[in-house]
């Protein structure tokens, strides 16, 4: 017996710490987590039958080495320049634990996607934050300020929506003394390029994930590019095994098949947010610019209008107080019946706010 408060097990400095976890979406319109609203490729699910009896008795590939190819290809890399993961979650935890020590700096702009800022935390690195403008705009030599051993930019960035200001995001690759990692989530709503260009750069490591365009956020597969050698230092913190033979079986065919489906579609979000961005201006709101396939609208009070809008069977992503915005919605892209149904709620709650 210790005799101190903290249970058995539990390490003090996650004290303020749960398990991270989004609010349950079933039933409602899930707006939600920027998933794709149009569905999956029909490869996918196609593979995902076909599967019927095949050996799960087996182990799949240690690294994913079946879709190390597919991921080259696509990006414009070599096979032995990719590197695999249980989502780009895992990706960006394997990576901030390959290249950061504890107690070493992380660095990352605010607001932007907190897993990677908690996952930092949780492999004992500190977290330094820059602000970010809507616009994508942020002071570089700032963020380096802490000279970290990481740094973190996802563009375009979750939740504001805008790509990140290119000479900014070349100034932190070209001055930072360890790895950039730039999380490309949403790059085919826009065409992001640092996939290509990563393992040229050196200290770069680019990510990517299936749960976005591409429909797949239940099979659970992220990658990433980088130089062989960061990669190999990834895969030695990943471990073997993250990607089940389902999973890497549906992405073999969504390669082979259907890219055509996961650009037309993407297209198609792109076009929505475009109509959706219209509409809700005409609401007197003012989205944020957005070159993803969600919007953040600034709104005082965003909780109480999420819950307005949950009431009415939709799902939206709230934020209280972030850094230069205030509270905001998040609110993902979808085929436009589905947005003019939360369209339609929304004028209801903002009208009895
Ligand atoms: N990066 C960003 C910017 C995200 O928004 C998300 C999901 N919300 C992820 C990474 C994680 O995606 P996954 O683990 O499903 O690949």
């Amino acid at each position: 017996m210790s005799g101190s408060a903290t249970p058995a097990g539990r390490r003090p400095e996650w004290a303020d710490l749960e398990p991270a976890r989004a609010e349950d979406a079933t039933g409602l319109l899930n707006l939600a987590d920027n998933t794709n609203r149009f569905g999956s490729p029909p490869a996918a699910i196609a593979a995902l039958h076909a599967i019927g009896s095949a050996d799960p008795a087996e182990y799949p590939s240690a690294y994913g080495e079946p879709l190390k190819d597919v991921f080259a290809a696509y990006a414009g890399v070599r096979a032995s320049q990719i590197v695999t993961g249980c989502g780009s979650d895992d990706v960006l935890d394997s990576a901030i634990r390959a290249f950061g020590r504890p107690g070493e700096r992380f660095a990352a702009l605010t607001p932007t996607f907190p897993m990677a800022a908690r996952c930092a935390r949780l492999n004992g690195l500190e977290v330094a934050h820059t602000v970010l403008a809507g616009d994508g705009t942020f002071d570089a030599s700032a963020l380096l300020a802490s000279d970290p051993a990481i740094v973190y930019l996802c563009t375009p960035n979750n939740p504001t929506g805008a790509a990140l200001d290119p000479a900014a995001v070349e100034h932190v690759i070209a001055n930072a003394r360890g790895v950039v990692i730039i999380d490309e989530a949403y790059a085919e709503f826009c065409g992001g390029d640092h996939a290509r260009t990563a393992p040229a750069r050196g200290n770069v490591l680019a990510v990517r994930t299936m749960s976005k365009a591409f429909g797949l956020a239940g099979l659970r597969v992220g990658w990433a590019t980088a130089t062989e050698a960061l990669v190999r230092e990834v895969e030695i913190s990943r471990g073997p095994y993250k990607l089940s033979s389902p999973a890497e079986r549906a992405v073999r065919e969504v390669f082979a098949h259907d890219l055509d489906w996961v650009r037309d579609h993407a297209a198609k979000a792109v076009a929505a947010r475009e109509r959706f961005v219209e509409a809700l201006r005409a609401l007197g709101l003012s989205p944020l610019p957005s070159a993803a396939n969600f919007v953040l609208v600034p709104r005082p009070g965003a909780r109480a209008v999420a819950l307005g809008l949950r009431e009415r069977g939709i799902a939206v992503r709230a934020f209280d107080a972030l850094p230069g915005i205030g509270d905001a919605l998040r609110i993902g892209v979808a085929p436009w019946r589905q947005l003019e149904r939360a369209l339609a709620a929304l004028k209801e709650v903002l009208a009895c706010a």
